[in-house]
């Protein structure tokens, strides 16, 4: 039987309607929250993703801010630019998109967005709150996987969840809010990455199988035992001469194969993309109201 579709666009519609309704119900004359993004250096991938965050941002009556700098830019002119948006009193939330150039000092910069404007959890501080159980705001692309199960009906709680990837950004991060004793954690989680031995034998032993590797196609029909719900968090652009363009985006998941074995799966695109920039935005709403001291849940 065909894998039941968790459609992300349908999730991000459902996060955005309860921003929308948080951010009415704290309606201030003449404000709005804010984010401001800083992007270093310029490519097809950056600007889909800025225009993706700027579309819904307006929906949501969001304030949007895109700030590229240019990508030899040296690292204290990023540092300026962030500390300038940490003092700003408008701005709400600060991200600075990664991977940044390997010469940048990625920690130290990440490390200058004040804690309540680090909207996707990337500083250290926020960092160590997410991991000791209590964090102020999830990273947004964990969130939303975890989002989609639990808005699915596929309550992690209890089951064995494998996580393919341990960055900094995903896998990590998602395994931490697996494991939280709260809604949408309780799982256990195994973690596999590059160097473990028989990734097949542990994907295969999932109930709920999460990919975040960057590897298009790489998790095979042969990999999931029927039954699996798949989360595929990988984004791969692929040559494709039959699209204006010539690439096409596909996940980490072997889309067609391993829909007629698991029981339910995210598709690429439409999937944890939409959600996570839902997750975002509804992350700088509550900072906003938190700014505001209207933050009551
Ligand atoms: P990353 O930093 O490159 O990390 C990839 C992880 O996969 C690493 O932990 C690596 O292991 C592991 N890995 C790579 N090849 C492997 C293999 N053959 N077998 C087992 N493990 C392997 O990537 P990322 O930033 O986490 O992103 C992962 C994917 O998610 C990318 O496609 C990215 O575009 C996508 N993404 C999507 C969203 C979204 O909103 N949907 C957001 C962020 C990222 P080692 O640690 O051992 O090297």
């Amino acid at each position: 039987m065909a894998a039941r579709v968790i459609d992300g666009r349908v999730l991000a519609d459902q996060i955005d309607r309860e921003t929308m309704s948080m951010l009415s119900r704290a309606a201030i004359p003449g404000a709005r929250p804010s984010l401001a993004v800083i992007t270093i250096g310029s490519d097809a991938a950056s600007d889909s993703y800025s225009r993706q965050k700027e579309k819904v941002a307006s929906r949501l009556n969001i304030g949007y801010r895109n700030i590229v700098k240019d990508e030899n830019s040296e690292e204290d002119e990023i540092i300026a630019a962030v500390d300038e948006l940490a003092a700003d009193g408008q701005v709400d939330g600060v991200l600075v998109h990664t991977p940044m150039p390997s010469r940048l000092d990625e920690r130290r910069i990440l490390d200058r967005i004040p804690q309540m404007k680090d909207v996707d959890c990337a500083s250290t501080y926020n960092r160590g709150r997410l991991y000791s159980g209590k964090p102020l705001h999830a990273p947004a692309t964990a969130q939303a996987v975890v989002e989609m199960l639990v808005r699915s009906g596929f309550s992690p709680a209890g089951k064995h969840v494998v996580v393919l990837g341990r960055s900094l950004v995903v896998g990590k991060p998602l395994a931490n809010l697996l494991m939280m004793k709260s809604a949408g954690g309780d799982a256990t989680v195994t973690v596999c990455h590059s160097k473990t031995v028989d990734v097949r034998a542990f994907t295969r032993r999932a109930d709920i199988l999460v990919s975040a590797l960057g590897r298009p196609s790489y998790v095979t029909r042969d990999m999931v035992s029927p039954g699996t719900v798949v989360v595929d968090v990988g984004i791969n652009s692929i040559p494709d001469p039959s699209t204006k363009s010539g690439y096409r985006i596909v996940g980490d998941v072997d889309y067609e194969g391993v829909s007629e074995v698991a029981s339910a799966i995210t598709p690429v695109p439409g999937g944890v993309g939409p959600v996570t920039t839902s997750v975002l935005m509804k992350n700088v709403a509550r900072a906003y109201l938190s700014r505001q001291d209207l933050l009551h849940n």
